[in-house]
């Protein structure tokens, strides 16, 4: 997509519409600060709409038998195939993603995760008969929960909406997403696989907006569910809400995970796998391992290795081929991300590279390398959503366990050694939802989430689905 694109932007009932308002978002390319385009703004009115209709669709879709509805999400995962190519290059061009990390990503993962779920509930009977213990039998009845409300980012938009719109419209319930405002674009991809694939009308409808809309669809009485993925703060005030209102709710929040290098750790020939689990889409990754535990008999050795990785980092556009590090999303986020590195110099942290704007256009922040930080400095403690790594140094196997450990997030992490049972030892130590070794290959089949505060609740795996039905005994 080369061109600037205005679209109505909101697909509701299977049909495109402008919102009520006359209101808009912009969306501007982080590499370049061109303008992309805009869409409508909904408003509490399309709100409404988009809620009616996913509730008249919930009453056929949860009605058809899980075949039709594997063989139609099939055919979505088709019809987002044949744009694969056009949604990376959207993706990237709206939030800075480099394209390789794209196409792989937010091209590839919608299609698989659509597959997964469509093979798992084709085989699922939508009831079990069981003997009870006083004599009768009991049919238990695995029930859609109705009108899911889902709420995603930016960092990757198309993937962390499929990871719930997958698993939920395989059980039966029907869809209201409300993308994140920087990444409108990508949705509009969507609603046309939705369209080509013949879903039924108000089975996915698409409502993009700011934190106001994302409140008044948490808060809205015809929504059954929530899923969100997002900030920390941001999922707190969800909670409350849905708290009061007693609304099933999974939360997948951010993170300030570890990298535990053991002694004998090889980083320096695992060093494109080390990058993906550190510094993946320029830091705006949930699961990251920012926090780098490094043994202090080699400390400066691995600093200096860091050092050498963050230096040799290729910085360009995102849709570069060659680009290992982008932009942030936003002259905001870039704010943000300097603002933690002032703060990291403030505390006496060393930095070692980086953390300097490139002599270009574009909201780039380059990889940076703080040595000599504690664990209880802010640059550690808080999750800073950018390329920066801090290298803290611990004497034993208990004390990186401990480190690790002491910390308000658990969401990913990384442990490194040649020794795998060694290194699962420390990871079983872990308090964290996922956790890698020698790297971080997160997988669909498995389940997704974190502990204390990145969230509550699990994606992906068999196990999602269990997230979206209901359960109903019968008592025969
Ligand atoms: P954010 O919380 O500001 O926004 C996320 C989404 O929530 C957006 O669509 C936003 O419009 C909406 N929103 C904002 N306020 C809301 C409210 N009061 N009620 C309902 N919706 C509201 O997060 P962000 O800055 O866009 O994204 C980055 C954060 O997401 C990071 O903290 C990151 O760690 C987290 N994240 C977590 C995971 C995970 O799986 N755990 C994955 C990716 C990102």
């Amino acid at each position: 997509m080369t061109t600037v694109v205005e679209h109505d932007g909101l697909f509701i009932d299977g049909s495109w519409t402008a919102g009520e308002s006359a209101q808009r978002i912009e969306v501007v390319n982080p590499s370049t600060e061109r303008r992309l385009g805009s869409v409508s703004a909904a408003s509490s009115g399309d709100v409404d709409r988009a809620v009616a209709a996913a509730r008249q669709a919930f009453l056929e879709w949860s009605a058809r038998n899980s075949d039709e509805r594997a063989d139609l999400l099939n055919g979505l995962a088709d019809a987002l195939e044949r744009r694969g190519a056009e949604m990376a290059q959207t993706v990237s061009r709206q939030n800075g993603m480099p394209i390789a990390v794209s196409n792989g990503l937010e091209a590839g993962f919608p299609p698989l995760l659509l597959r997964y779920y469509s093979g798992l509930v084709a085989a699922q009977p939508t009831f079990t008969r069981r003997s009870g213990l006083l004599g009768g039998q009991i049919d238990v009845l695995r029930k859609p929960m109705g009108v899911v409300g889902v709420i995603v980012p930016w960092n990757f938009p198309q993937t962390l909406a499929m990871m719930k719109i997958a698993p939920a419209l395989a059980t039966g319930n029907t869809i209201v997403l409300k993308p994140s405002p920087e990444t409108v674009l990508d949705s509009i991809l969507l609603g046309e696989a939705i369209a080509e694939a013949g879903l039924p009308p108000g089975v996915i409808n698409i409502v993009p907006g700011d934190g106001a809309i994302g409140g008044y669809i948490v808060r809205h009485p015809g929504i059954d569910r929530i899923a969100f993925t997002g900030s920390t703060e941001t999922g707190r005030t969800i909670a409350q809400e849905c708290g009061k209102l007693l609304r099933p709710v999974s939360l997948e929040l951010g993170g300030k995970s570890a990298t535990i290098l053991l002694d004998d750790a090889d980083i320096a020939n695992s060093m494109a796998d080390f990058f993906k689990a550190t510094l993946l889409n320029n830091g705006q990754t949930c699961f990251l391992g920012t926090r780098v535990l490094a043994p202090r008999t080699r400390y400066a050795e691995i600093v200096d290795v860091l050092a050498g990785l963050a230096q040799a980092a290729t910085i360009g556009d995102a849709v570069d081929e060659s680009t290992m590090i982008g932009p942030m999303v936003s002259p905001r986020q870039r704010q943000r991300v300097e603002g933690y590195i002032e703060k990291g110099k403030a505390e006496g942290a060393r930095l070692v590279v980086g953390g300097t704007r490139p002599d270009r256009e574009g909201w780039f922040v380059t990889p940076a390398i703080f040595a000599d930080v504690t664990n209880d400095k802010a640059i550690a403690r808080e999750e800073i959503f950018g390329p920066v790594l801090s290298v803290i140094s611990y004497d034993t196997e208990d004390e990186a366990v401990a480190i690790a450990n002491d910390s308000c997030y658990g969401l990913g992490g990384t442990v490194w050694s040649p020794d795998h049972d060694r290194a699962r030892g420390i990871a079983e130590r872990i308090e964290t939802g996922t956790i890698g070794i020698n790297g971080y290959n997160l997988d669909p089949a498995a389940p997704f989430g974190g502990v204390k505060d990145s969230g509550i609740g699990r994606e992906w795996g068999p196990e999602a689905l269990d997230t979206y039905v209901e359960l109903q005994s019968i008592y025969l």
